[in-house]
């Protein structure tokens, strides 16, 4: 950065935005995600045993797909986390109606309503991914200014693992995840962790990440100033299928040896990205660098997706400041 460009940047004048009113954390959205699952549980016990007050805001959780933790599966029916668009959170319920799509309602209903002004300010929904992700943030705006300050936040903080952010730039009401009912929020991943198992070195990094966001809001509606600055982000461009038999459509290769395990590293063309079962290696074609992401998730498997793609995207953020401090 130049010197006049940095001069600009500390000229920038706070932007002031309204106290959030609180937060909800759910887990168990998919139900053999375990950490989220018991870090909703931890919470819930903490509340009892210390009533409200246990934390400086607001906060109510949720445990998103009961029956699906009962049976620690993914889903009963249908992948909750894609049926929070608008068109299927406005499908008529009969009889017939998938498990997920009611409760995707139900949920709806419950936090506020999508889209509507009362809506809860703030979701971290809380997931688990196979991959060796990290802690990723998902969300879906590149103009939310206080996800991302959360973001922000959440890099400089946790410095066990690497913090990255992550932005699916389509409009809201096709977004599908459960975070896009609220005004902010977001999708936390963290990984690798395999389905239907609970790690302690993964469990300690999803909570850090949810103290350090509820550390946040009660900072900022206390009328903390926080500065603006770059926020790193990736931009997410398309999905990767494995390779298959044309016919049969059965794998005929498995992600290469020298990409698994290495979620968001530089991807170039002639890098090797799978090893077929014969032994050949399939190279990348992609004509600009890209860096891949949930490689190898155990869940995408039926969704033929083997990897996504990203581009490294820097967002500038303004300074923020509630606009109101409550005086009492
Ligand atoms: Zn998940």
């Amino acid at each position: 950065m130049t010197e006049e460009k940095a001069e600009d940047k500390n000229k920038m004048a706070s932007v002031f935005l309204p106290a959030l009113g609180g937060m909800a954390v759910c887990g168990g959205t998919h139900g053999n995600e375990l950490s989220g699952v018991y870090l909703v549980q931890e919470m819930e016990r903490q509340r009892k045993e210390k009533g409200d007050g246990v934390w400086p805001i607001p906060v109510t959780t949720v445990l998103s797909n009961p029956r699906a933790v009962k049976e620690c599966r993914r889903y009963i029916d249908t992948d909750m986390n894609r049926c929070f668009s608008k068109a299927v959170l406005s499908t008529p319920i009969t009889d017939s109606s998938p498990y997920e799509v009611r409760r995707a309602q139900e949920l709806n209903n419950l936090l506020g309503v999508k889209g509507s002004d009362d809506v809860m300010d703030m979701i971290c929904d809380l997931h688990n991914t196979t991959s060796n992700m990290g802690l990723t943030l998902i969300h879906y705006s590149a103009s939310d200014w206080v996800t991302l300050h959360i973001c922000k936040y959440l890099q400089t903080k946790i410095t066990k693992v690497p913090v990255r952010v992550l932005v699916l730039d389509f409009p809201i009401n096709d977004a599908y995840n459960l975070e896009s009912v609220s005004k902010h929020g977001f999708t936390l991943e963290v990984g690798p962790q395999p389905q239907g198992v609970v790690r302690a070195d993964i469990y300690v990094i999803m909570k850090e990440a949810v103290d350090l966001t509820i550390d946040w809001i009660h900072k900022f509606n206390s009328g903390t100033e926080f500065e603006g600055g770059d926020v790193e982000a990736f931009k997410f461009i398309k999905s990767v299928d494995y390779p298959r038999d044309p016919e049969t459509r059965n794998l005929t290769a498995a992600v290469h040896p020298q990409l698994q395990d290495r979620d968001f590293c530089l991807l170039k063309r002639g890098d090797p990205l799978f090893l077929s079962f014969s032994g050949e290696t399939v190279t990348c074609e992609e004509e600009e660098p890209l860096h891949p992401f949930f490689i190898n998730e155990g869940a995408y498997y039926e969704k033929g997706i083997a990897f996504h793609l990203a581009k490294k995207w820097t967002l500038t953020v303004p300074s923020v400041q509630v606009h109101t401090i409550n005086s009492a």
